[in-house]
């Protein structure tokens, strides 16, 4: 008999791959019942909108009568015992069992023994598996076979439900709950982009251009078969031959055969050539995979692999001729930084993403430019969505698929809300920030991708105190060279003359890839990241510094921030680069060349505890509470099973500041905060309170940051802080603060919060 891990595999791949969620649970009910070699299974799901309430949805060796009209409460019956108790029940005789309840005419009175696992998703119990049999108890293998099974088939119901609500044809409205990304809301239409990054997630698309698809799927064919063959001639004698083999087998495979048929059969059938390769590609893996030989079921990886390949091609030649609505809804797996450059900046209303929260930088560049986001959607039905009408509402991290009437009627309400909101706040904008009490707050924008300042300026900034500079080189195919950054660097130099602007020194590295500079690590925030690679690569480094001392001379507003420091001996090496760098310029030039002031970030813990000796060597420090939050509380901050743990307000958080904050004080050293805290109208309390007086946030968060602090005496803000660090939890601080907003009549504001 198979393995219990092949086992396992082998139902999970055959639910995944079910149309809906009949089909998925009828495979369920089916496959259990032949791999317990039970008489019985039945499968009880949540019933929507009725909380605590389970119903029957599928069975296999019951009378399928029964299928919706049998439900139990929690607590009711042996199937709500389980669900109550979130834990298995093993019975040799369930007649017996205090909680027994018949299900008349089912036919279940033939099979007193019974095993039942709950199906737990996100710590809620959302269904129930049951087998029965006439006679032989289930033995211990047996029951952790199923409770792994359970485990696992909460995300392929999921998803087959999702899909499932597509697949009918008749679409009907969707709600999703994600994770809140980017405040604001949005109505508009969805666009997939797929850069062939996975076939998952290429969108389901008609074509009425039957030659062109025909064309471009025939020419990426033509041109992967072409590099395998080149692959292969360049690689014998260097790899062994049956390396050299995979690639003469893989270019056959693409030289005709089902493969190549298949999908000109579904390209002709009026489907558009990426989904059609995607889906043949798909089908044939799918029939390798359920192959008993291990050999051959490892094969559907190379048949995967293989249509990556083909699809890369395909993608590349159709994402120049997207035609993008001007509400266009960006929906992906994982949206990246480089997707929103490829939309026009007028037609961007929104981001949907299967993948990433808050604090994942695709978030916070839509943050920055004021564009709704909810990220970390789970089973996001991806190649479904393209062309189909959304609302996003990136304040509680919810999207509705095919919105009706009555819905859209309440979200053009709220942005006309919202619009009458932002006007009455840009009456602020010329007034400074000040607190009740007279202390004069700076507030400045952080930026990086867009290169109209204009919001900016108007919104009453007082610089830049954040521009990540990694962004031009994510949206590029190689590296910015030094004169391409000089010019990105004057711009805003210039456009802020007379005010301070921070270029950070590029952080790639975790959540940043840059496509022309591949990293492969097992834990990316943990390792080559920021600082640690620019001085790795020197000449990146100094290229980027000699660029910006350039692009200085006659501004002189420049500060160079250093990303990542996690001790003395970084700074120094930095030091001694920028100031060699300034140098050689001033021979270049003949003339003094001003040094600019040199700052360092505060987001790794160990920079926390030696923030005397950093600021030592440093003109001034900025607070990055994205990263500080990430690494203080373990939590990934890109992981959306974790957002809810995802905290800048958590207390611990808060202490780590005030240590930076009084250790830089006894320095005399400057500190501001640029994490997304400092744009969270809580944040600009609790940063207050604990003494910040320079703050850098997303140009959309300025005004509503402004109102807080003309609501407030810096006094009562360092009292709450008091009260704040005392808390037991992140949710505690949140209530706390979120309670004397509302004193202020700014309770709206808290939908902005996170
Ligand atoms: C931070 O970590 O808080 C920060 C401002 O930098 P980034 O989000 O770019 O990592
Ligand atoms: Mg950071």
């Amino acid at each position: 008999m198979a393995s219990m891990i092949h086992r396992l595999q082998r139902i999970v791949q055959e639910v995944n791959h079910a149309p809906d969620i009949d089909n998925a649970l009828d495979l369920i009910t089916s496959s259990i019942n032949r791999d317990l070699r039970a008489d019985a299974c039945t499968v009880f799901l949540a019933k929507p909108g009725e909380p605590g309430v389970l119903v029957l949805q599928a069975c296999d060796g019951l009378n399928p009568e029964i299928i919706g009209k049998v439900e139990r409460r929690l607590g009711e019956g042996v199937i709500g015992t389980i669900a109550e108790r979130a834990e298995p029940l093993n019975l040799t005789d369930a007649p017996r069992h205090k909680n027994f309840l018949l299900v008349p005419e089912s036919g279940e009175t033939s099979f007193p023994i019974y095993l039942g696992v709950p199906i737990i998703a996100h710590r809620d119990v959302v269904g129930v598996i049951a087998v029965q049999r006439a006679e032989q108890a289930f033995n211990e293998d047996e029951e952790a076979f199923l409770t792994t099974l359970a485990s696992q088939l909460a995300t392929s119901i999921e998803r087959a439900e999702s899909q499932g609500r597509f697949a009918t044809g008749n679409s009907p409205a969707l709600v999703l709950r994600g994770v809140a990304g980017s405040p604001g809301m949005a109505i508009g239409e969805a666009i997939v982009l797929n850069r062939g990054v996975n076939l998952e997630s290429v969108p389901v698309k008609k074509s009425d251009d039957l030659d062109g698809e025909l064309r471009s799927f025939n020419d990426a064919v033509a041109k992967v078969c072409g590099e395998l063959n080149e692959q292969a001639d360049k690689m014998r004698g260097v790899l062994p031959d049956e390396e050299c083999a995979l690639f003469v087998a893989y270019a056959q495979m693409l030289s005709g055969g089902s493969l190549i048929d298949d999908t000109e059969r579904s390209i002709r059938q009026g489907f558009w050539a990426p989904s059609s390769w995607r889906d043949t590609v798909e089908e044939h893996a799918y029939v390798f995979e359920q192959m008993e030989d291990r050999y051959l079921a490892e094969r559907a990886n190379d048949i995967r692999d293989l249509g990556l390949r083909v699809l890369r091609k395909l993608m590349l030649e159709q994402t120049p001729y997207i035609n993008f609505p001007d509400r266009t809804i960006l929906v992906g797996d994982d949206v990246t930084a480089t997707d929103l450059a490829d939309v026009p900046p007028d037609c961007l209303a929104g981001i949907l993403s299967a993948h990433g929260s808050s604090s994942s930088h695709v978030a916070i560049l839509a943050h920055a430019l004021g564009i709704p986001a909810v990220m970390g959607v789970p089973n996001l039905p991806v190649k479904q969505l393209d062309g189909v009408n959304l609302v996003v509402d990136g304040y509680n991290g919810s999207a509705f698929v095919n919105p009706d009437q009555s819905l859209l009627r309440e979200y053009e309400k709220y942005l006309a809300e919202e619009a009458e909101l932002e006007q009455d706040l840009l009456e602020l904008k010329s007034l400074p920030a000040i607190t009740t009490d007279q202390h004069p707050i700076t507030l400045m924008v952080n930026s990086g991708l867009m290169s109209d300042y204009t919001p900016s300026l108007r919104s009453g900034a007082q610089g830049v105190g954040l521009y990540r500079t990694e962004i031009p080189f994510q949206i590029r195919d190689r590296f910015p060279s030094e004169e391409e950054q000089f010019m990105i660097y004057r711009n805003v130099l210039e456009t802020f003359y007379g005010m301070p602007v921070v270029l950070r020194t590029l952080d790639v590295g975790g959540d940043k890839p840059l496509s022309y500079f591949p990293i492969k690590e097992a834990n990316p925030f943990l390792g080559w990241r920021g600082v640690r690679i620019t001085l790795d690569h020197p000449e990146i480094f100094v290229t980027q510094v000699r660029a910006m001392i350039r692009a200085n001379v006659g501004n002189d507003n420049l500060e160079i921030l250093l990303p990542m420091i996690s001790g003395k001996p970084e700074l120094d090496e930095s030091l001694f680069l920028v100031n060699r760098v300034r140098g050689e310029i001033e021979e270049e030039l003949g003339q003094p060349v001003a040094c600019p002031k040199i700052g360092a970030m505060i987001e790794v813990p160990s920079a926390v505890y030696q923030i005397e000796d950093i600021c030592g060597l440093v003109d001034f420090v900025s607070i990055g509470t994205n990263d500080l939050t990430q690494y203080l509380l373990a939590v990934d901050r890109n992981n959306e099973n974790v957002a809810d743990l995802f905290s800048s307000l958590h207390p611990a958080v808060l202490k780590a500041m005030a240590q930076i904050i009084a250790g830089a004080r006894a320095c005399d050293t400057p500190v501001s905060v640029c994490g997304e805290l400092a744009g969270d109208p809580l944040g600009v309390m609790a940063l207050i309170g604990m003494g910040v007086d320079v703050l850098s946030m997303s140009v959309g968060s300025l005004l509503r940051a402004k109102k807080v602090i003309l609501s407030f005496s810096r006094a009562e803000l360092a009292e709450l802080f008091v009260s704040a660090v005392r808390q037991p939890d992140a949710g505690a601080v949140r209530e706390l603060y979120a309670a004397e907003l509302e004193t202020r009549g700014l309770g709206g504001f808290l939908r902005a919060g996170k």
